[in-house]
């Protein structure tokens, strides 16, 4: 199982969009085993787009992004990373096709509505950057074995 980060961003939560990209991730079988609503700092968000610091949209996005309160979350599931950035679909809003996040709810390359991990090793960064250890919860939900076959949980012991 792996563990990806994803970020409701301002503009979502602005926009009172919380619960609809909440309910599609619970909805497609991943566990939300981190939650919380903070309000990110330049110097966290700085460090969080470092790899985007001499495009001509890094300040706006840093504005962007610590206007006002974005929710975290941690989710859980067999290839997560990759699960959830299908979901959430590519970066630029007008160019997402429709069924993903962005592609449904966004028009603007930069209030895109959420951020997602784009790899294992980045989402163990990244979860590192924003969740202190005890904010995250282990534990096995009620319908996990409704949600992958025993192959897939049980007998594959491979990591994803
Ligand atoms: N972004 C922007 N203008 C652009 C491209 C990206 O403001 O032309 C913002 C947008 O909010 C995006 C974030 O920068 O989600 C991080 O960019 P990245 O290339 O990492 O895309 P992502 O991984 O979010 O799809
Ligand atoms: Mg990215």
């Amino acid at each position: 199982m792996q563990q990806t980060l994803v970020i409701i961003k301002p503009d979502a939560v602005n926009r009172c969009l919380v619960g609809e990209v909440v309910k599609r991730f619970e909805k497609k079988g991943l566990q939300i085993k981190a939650m919380k609503m903070e309000m990110l700092q330049p110097y966290i968000l700085k460090e969080h787009y470092a790899h985007l610091k001499d495009k001509e949209f890094y300040e706006e996005l840093i504005k962007f992004m610590s206007k006002i309160p974005s929710i975290l979350m941690v989710l859980k599931g067999k290839e997560a990373v990759s699960v959830v950035r299908k979901m959430v679909g590519p970066t630029k809003g007008r160019e997402a096709p429709p069924g993903t996040i962005r592609g449904d709810y966004s028009v603007s390359n930069q209030s895109n509505v959420v951020h997602a991990s784009d790899s294992e090793e980045n989402a163990k960064i990244e979860i590192e950057r924003f969740f202190k250890k005890e904010e995250i919860y282990d534990f096995k939900k009620m319908n996990f074995d409704w949600i992958y076959s025993r192959d897939e949980t049980y007998i594959d012991k491979t990591k994803k």
